[in-house]
């Protein structure tokens, strides 16, 4: 498969528009699926990590004079090349990381998504005009390219955030230099090819740069460089904290997506055929493996038990097994130190006395010990696992009684802000929902999931999610920086605020 998307032999650890001799520690990528090797590479080194800043660097120098339009034909170009390999770039993520084929697929066809989206927006990135209290005077404002821009991904989607990132932050005029995790490099080098060989056949090489580590360290010297204005950072809040303290220090911008903690609302009067398929998506998709992934529902009690007879019975069909085979629905987790995580915690639910309703078993006769069973657990609205994110199928079911306040109240009482969601028929109670006084994630849906989000809309989160918002909208903005310009053709040089300062 990697010899189909043209990067079978001479690929590194790091890229500056060539592939460099790397000679760092090796890195093996093995598939969650079967613990097949996928491949190894030798880690990027100190003086690759030069190579590759000072490459970026000096292609930014380029590309930011290239017109923004101009860039978008370019952008336009990537998301064909993607289009064209968009099979193999899907079955590589599924390979790798583990999702079900539809969601390896889907996630390039969000890649591509993206693309599109910033060839439109490279004919806009609009400034405002202001009118100016002097007279003969004109203000306006205008936005620049940034530089550089460090992007730091997480396993779970090993193209998509590199994507939002890429495409928005090359029409801006940025280039980019990537961090992707250490769980799933031959995902990074793959799409980071395909859209490279574009850039090259246009004379920027160094448009899309790369740099493979072992436990992030490359991420950390991202942090602290300050060649590189901005940090675009996707991960467990542990890394997204080090990584602000780090940009922050240096005044450099930091673009957050962290860890959620998202909640489904079902109120009395909710339609449990919209309620199930949504939670079951949400629980169960990418086997609890997303930053949108529901993790708690907060249930009205009339409904609870229907609701949870519904859940228990979709859960039992649900197939589990290898995530390239037709009609697997979920597949394995990433890695031991997450199966390793579910065990810990259905044992702390257990020792809380917390209640299992499904699951909470690892998975027998599959193709590595990597499959779990996805699972439901009753808990108390105080239980303190409630505040935790734990990457893996675990879902809370907690009953409230106080209504839509009382709701509200659980559904923020926790450190995480990303995805949230609320089922029901009223109007009032779902605009009580989407008010100031409601729900305080960057997310906020009626009668659809917590996840799934289309690329259009800005995507990120509040609180220990981070702040950040990615992809679409005017999330633009934070890949470029605003000027602000005034113009005299007048004879005078009167000064603003009426201000009189003559000799
Ligand atoms: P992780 O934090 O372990 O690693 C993410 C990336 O950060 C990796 O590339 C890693 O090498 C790097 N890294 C680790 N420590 C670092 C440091 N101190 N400085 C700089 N870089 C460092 O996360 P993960 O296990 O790969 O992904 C799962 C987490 O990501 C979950 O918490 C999930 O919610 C979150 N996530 C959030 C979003 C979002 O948009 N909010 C999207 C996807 C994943």
């Amino acid at each position: 498969m990697l010899k189909e998307l043209g990067i079978e032999t001479g690929v590194s650890g790091a890229f500056d528009g060539t592939w460099l001799k790397t000679t760092g520690e090796v890195l093996d990528s093995t598939s969650p699926i079967n613990l097949e090797k996928i491949g190894s590479i030798n880690t990027a080194t100190d003086t690759d990590y030069e190579k590759v800043i000072t490459a970026s660097v000096e292609t930014f120098k380029r590309w930011r004079t290239v017109p923004a339009p101009k860039r978008g034909e370019i952008v336009r170009q990537m998301g064909e090349a993607m289009r064209h390999k968009k099979k193999e770039l899907g079955a590589l993520i599924t390979w790798e990381m583990g999702k079900i084929s539809a969601e390896g697929e889907g996630e390039v066809q969000e890649a591509i998504d993206i693309a599109d989206f910033a060839v439109g927006l490279s004919r806009q990135l609009y400034g405002l005009t202001m009118h100016s209290e002097r007279p003969g005077h004109r203000m306006y404002e205008q936005w620049h390219p940034l530089g550089p821009v460090g992007v730091i991904s997480a396993f779970n989607f090993p193209m998509a955030v590199w994507a939002w990132n890429s495409m928005l932050g090359a029409v801006c005029g940025d280039t980019i230099i990537w961090k992707p995790s250490e769980q799933v490099p031959f995902s990074a080098i793959a799409i980071n090819s395909v859209c490279s060989k574009v850039a090259a056949d246009h004379g920027f090489p160094g448009l899309f740069t790369l740099l493979i580590d072992k436990s992030g360290e490359h991420g950390k010297k991202l942090a602290t460089d300050s060649r590189v204005p901005l940090v675009s950072a996707t991960g467990s809040c542990r890394m997204g904290r080090s990584v602000a303290e780090v940009v922050a220090k240096r005044f450099g911008r930091a673009i957050l997506e962290l860890g959620g903690n998202n909640a489904v609302v079902v109120l009395n009067d909710a339609d449990l055929n919209l309620v199930v398929p949504s939670i079951l998506f949400g629980a169960v998709g990418t086997a609890g493996q997303r930053c949108t992934t529901v993790r708690r529902i907060l249930v009205e009690p009339k409904i609870k038990d229907e609701l949870i007879k519904k859940l228990i019975n979709g859960y039992s069909q649900v197939k589990i097994g290898d995530p390239r085979q037709k009609g697997i629905l979920m597949g394995p987790l990433i890695n031991n130190t997450a199966i390793e995580l579910y065990k810990d915690t259905i044992a702390k639910v257990k020792s809380l006395g917390g209640k299992i309703l499904c699951g909470g078993n690892l998975k027998k006769d599959m193709p590595s010990p990597l499959f779990v069973e996805p699972t439901i657990v009753e808990v108390d609205k105080n239980c303190p696992l409630l505040k935790e994110e734990v990457f893996a199928p675990i879902v809370y079911v907690v009953t409230v009684t106080g209504g839509i306040d009382e709701a509200l109240e659980v559904h923020n009482d926790v450190p995480q802000g990303l995805s949230s969601a609320i089922f029901t028929k009223d109007l009032q109670k779902a605009e009580q929902f989407l008010s100031a006084a409601g729900s305080d994630c960057g997310i906020a849906n009626v009668n659809i999931g917590t996840s799934g989000a289309e690329i259009g809309g800005a995507f990120g989160g509040e609180k220990e999610t981070g702040g950040g918002r990615e992809s679409g909208s005017d999330s633009w903005r934070q890949y470029m920086r605003r000027q602000t310009c005034t113009i005299n053709y007048s004879n005078d040089v009167p000064l603003a605020q009426g201000i009189s300062f003559l000799l």
